[in-house]
C-alpha cells in the first residue's frame, strides 16, 4: 500500500477576536499590509503575511500573537476569520501526517524566529513601559467572561450648554477582583447586537482614576466618556458604546472586560518627573497619575520630582475636569491649558503652548522624565516637532534624545 502523501503545513498567524481590542496599532505597522478589518474583526491575509514579527510587539492585548498549524489548502480565509467571535481550536491531524512538512514561509532573516529590531528613532513609542512601573494584570476577564460592575454615579463633566457632552462615570466592582493601573484601559461590552445581528464586540476606555480607586477605600474604577453623535466625515451617528455609556443611570449594570495595556504606565520612583499632553478625553490616564501623585504626596510618601500638563480643549466649557484641575496646587502640577475655540482669542493648540513654554519643557527633558501624550491622533505631528523645536533650542539633540526616550520606556503615545 502507498504512504500517504505528506501534507504542507504551514504557521497560519491569526488574531484572538476576544481578546483584541481593535485599536488598529497591527494593521499600522503591518510593512506588507497583510492586516485588513470590517467593522467587527481585524484579520491576517494568509497569502500576504511573511510572518515578520513586525506586529507582534506593538499589539496592546496580546491578541495578534497566535499561530495555528494548518495544511496550507485548508488555511482560514479572510472571510472565515471575520466571521469569528473566538478563536477556533487548534485542529488535530490524524496520525498518518504526525510528522508533517512545515512549510514555514519566512523570510530569511526571520528563521530563527528573531523578531526584527526596529529602529527607535522610527517608532515615536516605546514598546516598554518605565522600569520603575508596577507590574501591570492583563486580560483577567474577556468578552466570553466579562464582569458586572454596577454604576455608582454618571456626571456630566462639560457645561451643559458646551457641544462636547463628557461624562465622568463610576462603576462599582463590589467584591470582584479587577487590579488597575494609572495608564491601563478597561473594555466595556454594549448590550444588543450590531447591523449584522452579532452582538457588540467591546469598546476600550482608558482609567480615569488611580490604582487605588476613585475613592481609596473602595473598589471601584472611573472613565472618561465623550458622547459620539457624528463619524469622522461629520455625519450625525450616534456611537454605541459612547451613548450607551452616557445614558447610564446609577444602579444600572456594565459587562466589563480587561485590564489591557503594558506601557503606558507611570514611573514609580522618587525623583521622576511625568510630562503629560493632551487634548479632550485622552486627559483620563493623565487625571489618574496626577491623582496618584497627589495621594502620595497627601499621605507623606516619597514622590516623583515634577508633574507638568498641557491640556487642550475647546473652550473651558468643554474642558473635562476642569473646575478640579485649576485647584491642584502649583507645588503638585505645573499646569498649561490651550483653548482652541474661545471667542475673540487666537487659536491655541497644545502644540502653541509647548513652544511656549519650551524652555521649561526642554530642561524637564534633560532630567529623569516619562513623557505621555494621549488624544487626538492629529496633534501627534505637532506635538512631536514642538518637543523637537525645544530640545533644538536649547542645543539639545532631539534625534538622539528621543531615541534614548522610546528606547528606555520613558516615551509614551496613545491617540486615536
Ligand atoms: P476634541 O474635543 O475634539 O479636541 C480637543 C482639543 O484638541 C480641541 O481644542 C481641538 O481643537 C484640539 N485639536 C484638534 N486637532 C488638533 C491637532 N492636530 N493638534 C492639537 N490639538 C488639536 O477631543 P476629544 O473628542 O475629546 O478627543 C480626544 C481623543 O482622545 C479621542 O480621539 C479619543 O478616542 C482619545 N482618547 C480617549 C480616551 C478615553 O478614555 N475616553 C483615552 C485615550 C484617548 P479644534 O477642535 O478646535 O480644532
Amino acid at each position: 500500500m502507498n504512504a500517504p502523501e505528506p501534507i504542507a503545513f504551514i504557521r497560519q498567524h491569526l488574531i484572538d477576536p476576544e481578546v483584541c481590542i481593535r485599536c488598529n496599532t497591527c494593521e499600522e505597522t503591518c510593512p506588507v499590509d497583510a492586516i485588513t478589518h470590517d467593522s467587527r474583526n481585524y484579520v491576517v491575509n494568509v497569502d500576504v503575511c511573511n510572518g515578520c514579527n513586525a506586529c507582534i510587539s506593538p499589539c496592546p492585548t496580546g491578541s495578534i500573537d497566535h499561530w495555528h498549524l494548518v495544511p496550507k489548502s485548508l488555511a482560514y480565509s479572510l472571510e472565515e476569520q471575520l466571521s469569528w467571535d473566538e478563536l477556533p481550536a487548534q485542529k488535530e491531524f490524524p496520525a498518518d501526517h504526525a510528522a508533517p512538512v512545515l512549510e514555514r514561509e519566512l523570510p530569511d532573516e526571520a528563521i530563527d524566529d528573531e523578531v526584527p529590531q526596529t529602529n527607535a528613532s522610527e517608532s515615536p513609542s516605546s514598546t516598554s513601559p518605565p522600569w520603575s512601573a508596577a507590574h501591570p494584570y492583563l486580560h483577567r476577564y474577556t468578552l466570553k467572561k466579562p464582569i458586572v460592575a454596577i454604576v455608582a454615579g454618571n456626571f456630566r463633566l462639560t457645561a451643559t450648554d458646551a457641544q462636547s457632552d463628557v461624562h465622568h462615570i463610576v462603576l462599582d466592582l463590589g467584591t470582584q477582583f479587577l487590579p488597575l493601573l494609572e495608564g491601563q484601559s478597561i473594555g466595556i461590552v454594549p448590550p444588543g447586537a450590531d447591523a449584522s445581528g452579532k452582538p457588540h464586540t467591546l469598546r476600550l476606555y482608558s482609567v480615569a482614576s488611580p490604582r487605588t480607586g476613585e475613592r481609596e477605600g473602595y473598589n471601584n474604577v472611573s472613565l472618561t466618556v465623550k458622547r459620539v453623535s457624528a463619524d469622522h466625515a461629520g455625519q450625525p451617528t450616534d456611537g454605541v458604546a459612547s451613548n450607551y455609556l452616557c445614558n447610564l443611570q446609577k444602579g444600572d449594570t456594565v459587562r466589563v472586560t480587561g485590564p489591557y495595556g503594558d506601557r503606558f504606565l507611570m514611573p514609580n520612583h522618587a525623583g521622576s518627573n511625568i510630562l503629560m499632553i493632551c487634548t479632550g478625553t485622552g486627559s483620563a490616564p493623565m487625571r489618574a497619575m496626577t491623582e496618584h501623585r497627589r495621594r502620595l504626596s497627601e499621605a507623606g510618601k516619597p514622590v516623583g520630582g515634577k508633574l507638568m500638563l498641557f491640556f487642550g480643549a475647546r473652550k473651558p466649557e468643554e474642558l473635562p475636569y476642569f473646575g478640579p484641575l485649576t485647584k491642584l496646587p502649583p507645588a503638585l502640577i505645573d499646569t498649561t491649558l490651550a483653548f482652541s475655540r474661545v471667542a475673540g482669542q487666537p487659536r491655541a493648540y497644545v502644540q502653541d503652548r509647548i513652544r511656549e513654554r519650551a524652555r521649561d519643557v526642554a530642561e524637564l527633558l534633560r532630567g529623569d522624565t516619562f513623557v505621555y501624550i494621549c488624544g487626538l491622533k492629529g496633534m501627534e505631528t505637532g506635538v512631536l516637532d514642538a518637543l523637537r523645536d525645544a530640545c533644538i533650542g536649547a542645543g539639545m539633540d532631539w534625534p538622539a534624545l528621543h531615541a534614548r526616550y522610546v528606547q528606555e520606556g520613558r516615551f509614551h503615545v496613545e491617540t486615536y
